[in-house]
């Protein structure tokens, strides 16, 4: 049996339309927005235009559609096609997330309408909740000032009141916070039963109780915002709870931590995209320098900087399979947490070391701004970092190879 590792034709085209909009679009301004921290790239109010456009005739790049589940609980529907196997939206999130994040990955998470919280949105609405929000743009607050990876300690409360849900708290580093129209919150709706009672709720930005008190200062990714939200009694529709409002001990909080199958393979695929840029630039200085990437010599008789290159291509390589079968997975309805955390531990590394490296054997050129070598050096850190650090990835990953729970393995 033949195994074919290219892209289908339908994803062919979307790669190919999100490059563009990278390459003539990112690429120009990418220094610009490293610079002019905070100020918005208006320029993405263009190409967004231009994708909603492509969007309403069936062929939009997209990053952060995932695929939709029926409802919170639910497994995705069976393989359609006679193949037994088919490609929908989380392969195509990733392949455009790959692409986008090769022009440039701040300005990729600055998108309009692509925020992490669309993703969750895609993976957990009901059909009437995608009726509203299905063209929001919508950020993701999780993190508060007491926790970080360890989001069954959300503090937040969400506390029905008839009709309504009113919400308390103070979110920290939401990408996109200041920006989105939407921000999806997560807050418990009953202390005292744990991590089961953690729900998320859409709510929106411009809103009574809501304010943004302030914006971070960051080393990479500096054309995304990343705010500090306080809610103080928010009010907001009770159809605005994602998923089911019941609180099922039984089940602890997977309804909320399913929203990560759908966003770690996309994290991962924002990795390999940078991590790409990076490899194909380090090609050009090499090549510039007078060095040949030989790939028909034996690895130990080639100079450093080309058999280095090898090694970091081989790596990336690594990652970018494992991406796609994590999103392959996720589009197949096959349970992917295992795989999702795989992809986004080996993708966030190889993204850190891939453009650290470049840096290093570019050597001057690539220490200082001629290239954006430096830059993506300082872009791809915080992909190993959000939506789980290197070390939680890795703890998921040994939780399930070992089949212990979340208070056996810590
Ligand atoms: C630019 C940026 C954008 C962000 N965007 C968002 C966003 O949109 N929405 C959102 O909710 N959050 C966002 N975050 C927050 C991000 O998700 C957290 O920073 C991340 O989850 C890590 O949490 P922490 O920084 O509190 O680190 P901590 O949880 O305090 O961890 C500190 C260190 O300890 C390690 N560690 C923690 N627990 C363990 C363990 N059990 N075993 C081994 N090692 C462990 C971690 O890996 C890390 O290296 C963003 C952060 C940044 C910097």
């Amino acid at each position: 049996m033949a195994i074919n590792l290219e892209l289908p034709k339908k994803l062919k085209t979307s790669a190919e339309l999100a490059h563009q909009g990278a390459a003539e679009i990112f690429r120009p301004i990418s220094r610009k927005y490293d610079l002019a921290e905070h100020e918005y790239p208006k320029e993405l109010d263009t190409i967004s235009a231009l994708y909603d456009g492509l969007a309403d005739a069936g062929q939009a790049p997209s990053a952060a559609s995932g695929d939709r589940k029926t409802d919170g609980d639910a497994p995705k529907p069976k393989p359609e096609t006679p193949e037994g196997s088919r490609n929908g939206g989380t392969m195509e999130s990733i392949i455009n997330a790959i692409e986008m994040c090769w022009g440039d990955a701040g300005l990729m998470l600055a998108f309009p309408y692509q925020g992490l919280g669309n993703a969750a949105i895609a993976a957990v609405a009901t059909d009437e909740q995608l009726e509203r929000f299905g063209k929001v743009w919508a950020a993701m607050a999780i993190t508060e000032p007491s926790f970080g990876s360890d989001s069954a300690a959300v503090t937040a409360t969400a506390v029905r009141d008839g009709d309504e849900w009113v919400l308390n708290g103070t979110k920290i580093f939401v990408t996109s916070g200041s920006r989105a129209s939407h921000i999806v919150v997560w807050a418990t709706v009953d202390k005292s039963l744990g991590r089961a009672a953690i729900k998320s709720f859409v709510v929106p930005r411009e809103h009574p109780g809501v304010t943004i008190a302030r914006l971070e200062h960051k080393l990479g990714v500096r054309a995304s915002d990343t705010a500090e939200i306080r809610f103080e009694d928010c009010r907001i529709p009770y159809e605005n709870i994602l998923g089911s409002p019941e609180v099922n001990v039984e089940k602890g909080f997977a309804g909320v931590m399913q929203t990560f199958d759908n966003t770690r393979p996309l994290v991962a695929a924002m990795a390999i995209g940078v991590a790409r840029a990076s490899l194909e630039e380090l090609r050009r200085v090499l090549a510039d320098a007078g060095i040949e990437i030989d790939y028909d010599k034996p690895v130990n008789t080639l100079p450093h900087a080309a058999a280095e290159f090898i090694r970091l291509e081989s790596d990336w390589e690594a990652a970018y399979q494992l991406t796609l079968k994590a999103g392959w997975m996720a589009d197949n309805g096959q349970p992917n947490s295992m795989q999702a955390s795989m992809a986004k531990a080996k993708a966030g590394r190889v993204g850190s070391d891939v453009t650290l490296k470049a840096v290093e054997l570019a050597g001057t050129v690539g220490y200082s701004e001629r290239t954006l070598l430096e830059k993506w050096s300082r872009d791809s850190k915080i992909l190993d970092i959000f939506e789980g650090t290197q070390q939680i990835q890795q703890l998921i990953v040994a939780r399930r190879t070992l089949d212990l729970n979340s208070s056996q393995l810590k």
